[in-house]
């Protein structure tokens, strides 16, 4: 097998399981691999570190299989970590009645470069790696194997892929797609889940716990859901009672699906809820010219920041949605506010949330620190990973 030899003091992370190697650690290759292929990772003086899959094409030049220098990569390996996967959500008590489900969290559970969602009878695959392309048959044959769905489609067509030198992907790598629409009930609310066009695998998983928390706080209030996609927090908020919905977002199909969702809940009052196609930030500037205030605000927007990079920017823009959010409020309103940036982590959001409270000039205090749902867990070692952080902050009256 090749050799991937690192630059001297550059194993520092992978002995705390950060399974990365970037490209200033790589000091060379010995022998030859191909995208994908498994190298052994070693110390400058030749101190086995593990297995991993190497990506010339990337930043990130390996993603590790394995730190047991002895692993054998091969189709079990893959079945056994996906079966793995799946059995942690199986027994997890929060999430044994969910018909939408994370079974692989890439990194998380040891398959780096590797989504899979679960839509009731059918699985979303989405691979992001070389490596991940690579074992494509054995970790597809995994989720068959470990679920029994009818079906696997890939949505292998995220941006990040092209950094991995790898084109877009999509289509039934086992069985067929039912005619129908897919559903699953999130929280006692019938969604449909579009796993052709949707967003990423089709519908955003991670906000399952954060959607039922709104539905919770929302009886009686009046309630703003900003960046809506299908209406998950709007349904949920009509379902805890709202008074009233206005749901945002740019997107007319998302729109469409969130009218399709509210029309598949009968038991919701369709007449409380409002749609509005439109730019957020344009929005939240004519809501506060019409003299409009809301108890309860939802701001879930995609990520501003995808890297460090982009935080300064990105900054800017939490600062400037928070802002007209809390200015919105009515007195003893909530603000649930997100960030999916793997660029700020949640000491720099709650910095920003903060500034923006303080630039509108209100008495703010967190009620909630705001997570991803439980199948979306976060490696201990991967503190940049895109995970989603949130707070909800209540004002003062
Ligand atoms: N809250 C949603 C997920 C939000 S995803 C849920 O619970 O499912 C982000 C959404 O923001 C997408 O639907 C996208 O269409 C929308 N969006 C992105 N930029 C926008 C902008 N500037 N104004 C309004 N909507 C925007």
């Amino acid at each position: 097998m090749s050799q991937l030899v690192l630059n001297p003091g550059k194993e520092r992370s992978l002995l705390r399981r950060h399974p990365w190697v970037f490209a200033g650690s790589v000091a060379r290759l010995e022998g030859r691999a191909r995208p994908g292929d498994t190298v052994d990772v070693v110390t400058d003086d030749g101190r086995p570190l593990g297995r991993a899959a190497w990506s010339p094409e990337s930043q990130i030049r390996a993603r590790m299989w394995s730190f047991a220098p002895d692993a054998v990569i091969d189709h079990a390996f893959f079945k056994r970590r996906v079966a793995e996967s799946v059995a942690r959500r199986a027994t997890h008590p929060l999430l044994a009645a969910e018909s939408g489900l994370r079974l692989i969290h890439g990194e998380s559970d040891g398959l780096p470069g590797v989504i899979a969602d679960r839509f009731d009878d059918v699985v979303v695959v989405q691979l992001t790696s070389a490596g991940a392309e690579k074992w494509r048959d054995a970790i597809v044959a995994g989720l068959v194997q470990a679920t029994g769905c009818r079906a696997v489609y890939e949505r292998s067509d995220s941006d990040v892929r092209g950094m991995e030198g790898l084109g877009p992907k999509t289509g039934c790598v086992f069985g067929d797609l039912p005619e129908e629409a897919l559903t699953i009930v999130e929280n006692g609310v019938r969604m449909e889940v579009d796993v052709v066009a949707g967003h990423k695998t089709g519908f955003y998983l991670d906000q399952r716990d954060n959607r039922r928390l709104t539905g919770l706080l929302a009886g009686g209030r009046s309630v703003l859901n900003c960046f809506c996609y299908t209406g998950g927090f709007s349904l949920q908020a009509l379902a805890g009672g709202a008074a009233s919905v206005l749901s945002i977002d740019s997107s007319g199909p998302a729109l469409d699906g969130a009218r399709r969702n509210l029309a598949m809940n009968p038991q919701l009052d369709a007449a409380r809820a409002e749609w509005l196609q439109a730019d957020v930030f344009d929005a939240l500037r004519a809501l506060r010219n019409d003299g409009r205030r809301f108890d309860l605000i939802v701001l879930d927007p995609p990520k501003f920041a995808p890297s460090a990079a982009h935080a300064e920017r990105a900054s800017r823009a939490y600062k400037d949605i928070n802002l007209f959010g809390f200015r919105l409020l009515n007195p003893g309103g909530i603000l649930m506010t997100y960030s999916c940036s793997g660029g700020i982590g949640l000491e720099l959001f709650q910095k920003i949330v903060a500034g923006a409270g303080s630039d509108a000039g209100v008495d703010a205090r967190i009620l909630h620190r705001l997570s991803a749902a439980a199948d979306h867990p976060v490696g201990l070692a991967v503190p940049e990973g895109e995970y989603l952080k949130g707070l909800a902050v209540q004002i003062g009256h």
